[in-house]
């Protein structure tokens, strides 16, 4: 018959000397785990003669309960020890002064951050809508019609759902506006857009900026106004702009929008392709087909409409040739601005 006893007194001892958390969990597999002692004496128990049994056995179990206490106790000592020892060791002194670590915006949200500003300055209010859109606003109601290339599977992520997509542009948000406002409509449509492009001048996602102006009287004589002053206030230059007749399913008539190139002010340089001229937005009046498809009285209402890439515009104005460098979220390439 084990002494049980002397089990509980070397256990105690062998506990109380314990001074880390590994000496411990050999202490409890001697005598707990599979073959240690209690396990052993617990094992035992049917061989004890019957009149002997019942008692034996009632001091083996709370043996046990009382090594798995003594033991846990032990072991949240250790950890208090430990984690004393731990603090005292790694201290801080928070009296120590600082360099703080600025971050900044990454580029194009300064950028947007800054084409936001100059239209609000002009009275412009900011709109945003979702970007799986409906099919129905994406293309249909702009006056796009199926049959257009734009819609190809080539240009268009299209979702795993019927009548959806990845807008394209911003110009569903146009549409979503005139649906749930009355005129008069002054608004920008910032966001992101998606289209199958990826090359160094384009990617598969991308940012807009739309604008929209709905209201009596308008003339692209307002729209050319709006234009320039954005662009001059944007670039911070009286740079020379002008307007190239051009298409677009939305707007008639439409144009596209150059400025004399930032870079060689016009003399001709590789990011102007020697032209000395930068195309950097499409602009037209208001389509009648869109005002119609809205329910905006066309005999009452006019207005423009002009859309810009974010990347393109924060490249011209920042220096930068590769839209990628945007995305990399390079930590060196950031930090230059
Ligand atoms: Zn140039």
């Amino acid at each position: 018959m084990i002494d049980l006893k002397a089990l509980e007194e070397d256990l105690r001892e062998e506990v109380s000397k314990a001074s880390s958390l590994s000496q411990l969990a050999q202490i409890k597999a001697k005598y707990l785990g599979k073959n240690g002692y209690i396990t052993q004496a617990i094992a035992n128990i049917k061989n004890i003669p019957q009149e002997e049994r019942k008692e034996y056995g009632a001091k083996v179990n709370k043996l046990k309960e009382y090594a798995e206490n003594l033991i846990r106790q032990r072991e949240e000592e250790i950890r208090k020890i430990e984690l004393q020892e731990k603090l005292s060791k790694e201290w801080l002194d928070l009296s120590i002064p600082l360099e703080p670590a600025y971050g900044t915006y990454h580029p194009i949200t300064q950028t947007l951050n800054r084409i936001k500003e100059i239209f609000i300055s002009m009275g412009f209010s900011v709109m945003e809508g979702p970007e799986v859109e409906l099919e129905e606003y994406n293309f249909d109601m702009l006056n796009i019609p199926k049959e257009h290339p734009a819609r190809d599977m080539q240009d268009t992520f299209y979702v795993n759902k019927e009548g959806y997509l990845l807008r394209t542009h911003t110009s569903p948000v146009q549409i979503r506006t005139m649906l749930s406002h009355k005129p008069p409509i002054y608004i920008i449509a910032p966001g992101k857009v998606y289209r199958r492009d990826d090359d160094p001048t384009h990617s598969p996602m991308f940012h807009q900026v739309e604008g929209l102006v709905v209201d009596k009287d308008i003339s692209f004589g307002h729209m050319k106004y709006t234009i320039e002053v954005f662009l001059r206030e944007f670039f911070e230059v009286n740079v020379p702009v002008r307007f190239r007749a051009s298409y677009f399913p939305f707007t008639e008539p439409s144009a596209e929008v150059d400025i004399g190139c930032v870079i060689c002010n016009g003399e001709g340089c590789r990011v102007c392709k020697q032209s000395g001229w930068l195309e950097v937005m499409g602009c037209g009046m208001v389509h009648p087909a869109v005002f119609e498809s809205c329910g905006i009285d066309t005999e009452i209402y006019s207005g423009f409409a002009f859309g810009m890439g974010v990347e393109r515009l924060a490249m011209l104005y920042f220096g930068i040739d590769n839209i990628k460098l945007f995305f990399e979220n390079n930590i060196r390439f950031l930090r230059e601005f």
